[in-house]
């Protein structure tokens, strides 16, 4: 890159923030997408408040040069490689938290993780209901970014459902403020809907490619004091997707309840029986597991009662296994994404959201396409929200057989379109669903008119949306 341009970048945030040394740029060369290759950025700028993002901005629009911004990096569908010439402006350094009690809300600068809110909100009895199983490493603006969702989601959504505005640096450099702290005389946070069209929602799951996200003011709530964590088993997918409509149909508070196909949960939990000496179980062809959550135990009882009661009543039977769900909820499902770390697997993965009566389609046909490619895979998913399955199939593969890696991805790509003609939905529009999206050729055409119009150079993490 040109010296004189690298030295404009130092001028903003100091020489000690900006790098081209080799090392540094190969750390950042990838992320925890494991199945894409890594690209070598330029230079590796750290901002440490939103004016400099501004002016970095300014100035790589002025030369055109393309950015991506990275906050943890554990995203998993390549959206936070480099692009070939491009600059990463890592945003770690954001950590403003701001408590707004009385709003029930609160506001956290980009570089803040959910391990770290988390934190802080438990000294005040309260939490940030929706997190996903990375929440250590994943900060909260880079989820809104990806349109994520994970525990928690079942009861409140996807993670968009908790934004209530945020702080964004445009590719010109200018700043804008969305939800109700559009109005600077407003004392916080406490209505996303504001000023007409919502704004806000045009950041959330745009994956960087319209701005920068640099502050995000959330809901939260007191934490749930009482917990009941089960699992649900039946021999039908029917029966399990069933249950779960019965279970938001009687208004149980169900904060987190995933469905699982048996040899899934028999593999993981050999894993984990090993290693903490758990009883063999015999898990049936369909399992629902469901943590509740309230503040009042009676209520939490009654839940309980109830969705035993109603499982009973489809055929079903209640699962002794509260140390696993226990897990799923307390550990952030750490423990099952440490069982596949631990064993060497590396994974390609392809979110997406399938109607609950549908979520079986989605396991027949990753089922299908493990046996026509011969790789080992599996999907389960989490009700999220008021009517959607959040599914999430992994396809695994040995990294150094690079045969084996090749039939995953030609699967991955094939998958994408036999799901969406499932009436699958992405949550996120990573790149290689371009090739799979059939019949939508206004909205394409919207979204990119949109994109031209905020990014008329294409700077902010070209192609990630959809290939524009
Ligand atoms: C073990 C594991 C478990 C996971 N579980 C879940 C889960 O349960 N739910 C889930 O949703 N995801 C999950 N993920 C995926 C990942 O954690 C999410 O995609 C996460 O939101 C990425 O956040 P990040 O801070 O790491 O962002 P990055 O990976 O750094 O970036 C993600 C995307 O957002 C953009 N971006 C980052 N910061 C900003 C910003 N401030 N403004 C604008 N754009 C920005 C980047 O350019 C990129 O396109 C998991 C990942 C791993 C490794």
């Amino acid at each position: 890159m040109d010296a004189k341009i690298v030295a404009g970048f130092e001028e903003i945030v100091g020489k000690e923030f900006v790098s081209t040394k080799a090392d540094v740029l190969l750390t950042y060369s990838q992320t925890a997408s494991m199945a894409a290759d890594p690209v070598i950025p330029e230079l590796v700028i750290r901002p440490a408040n939103t004016e400099q993002v501004s002016k970095i901005l300014m100035l790589a629009n002025e030369h055109k040069i393309p950015v991506v911004p990275r906050s943890g990096g554990s995203s998993l569908q390549q959206e936070a490689i480099p692009k070939p010439g491009s600059i990463v402006i890592e945003l770690l350094r954001l950590t403003e938290i701001k408590l707004y009690k009385d709003l029930r809300s609160v506001a956290v600068g980009a570089g803040i993780t959910y391990g770290e809110l988390d934190k802080f909100l438990s000294k005040h009895d309260l939490f940030l209901p929706v997190c996903p199983e990375s929440a250590l490493v994943c900060t909260v603006a880079g989820n809104i970014a990806v349109n994520g969702a994970g525990p928690g989601s079942s009861l409140y959504g996807c993670t968009g459902e908790m934004v209530l505005g945020l702080e964004v640096v445009l590719p010109n450099g200018s700043i804008i403020q969305t939800g109700s702290e559009a109005n600077p005389y407003a004392p916080g946070p406490f209505i996303r809907y504001a000023f007409g069209s919502d704004i806000t929602g045009l950041f959330i799951g745009s994956l960087g490619s319209f701005g920068i996200i640099t502050r995000a003011s959330m809901k939260i709530f007191r934490r749930p004091k009482y917990l009941d964590y089960n699992l649900y088993g039946f021999d039908t997918a029917e029966q399990a997707e069933q249950f779960l409509d019965e279970i938001k149909q009687n208004d149980i508070s169900g904060l987190f309840t995933s469905i699982y196909s048996g040899e899934v949960l028999s593999l993981f939990w050999d894993l984990l029986a090993e290693e903490f000496g758990y009883p063999t179980i015999e898990f049936q062809n369909r399992s629902v597991s469901m943590t509740i959550g309230r503040n009042r135990e009676d209520l939490v009882k009654s839940d309980a009662k109830l969705a035993s009661e109603i499982c009973k009543s489809l055929g079903g039977r209640v699962l002794d296994a509260k140390e696993l769900i226990h897990f799923e909820w307390e550990g952030r499902l750490w423990n099952f994404v440490r069982a596949c770390y631990a064993h060497g697997w590396h994974w390609r993965t392809i979110y997406h959201h399938q109607a609950p009566r549908n979520s079986h389609k989605s396991v027949d046909l990753i089922m299908e396409a493990m046996d026509r490619y011969g790789f080992m895979g599996h999907t389960a998913g989490f009700q999220t929200g008021h009517s959607s399955m959040n599914m999430y199939p992994h396809m695994y593969f040995d990294p150094q057989d690079k045969e084996e890696e090749m039939k995953v991805r030609n699967a991955h790509k094939e998958l994408a379109k036999s799901l969406f003609k499932s009436g699958a939905v992405p949550f996120k529009l990573a790149e290689y669903w371009k090739d799979a999206i059939e019949d939508m050729d206004d909205y394409m055409t919207f979204l990119k008119l949109i994109k031209h119009t905020i990014d008329p150079n294409n700077i902010m993490n070209p192609r990630v949306l959809g290939g524009i």
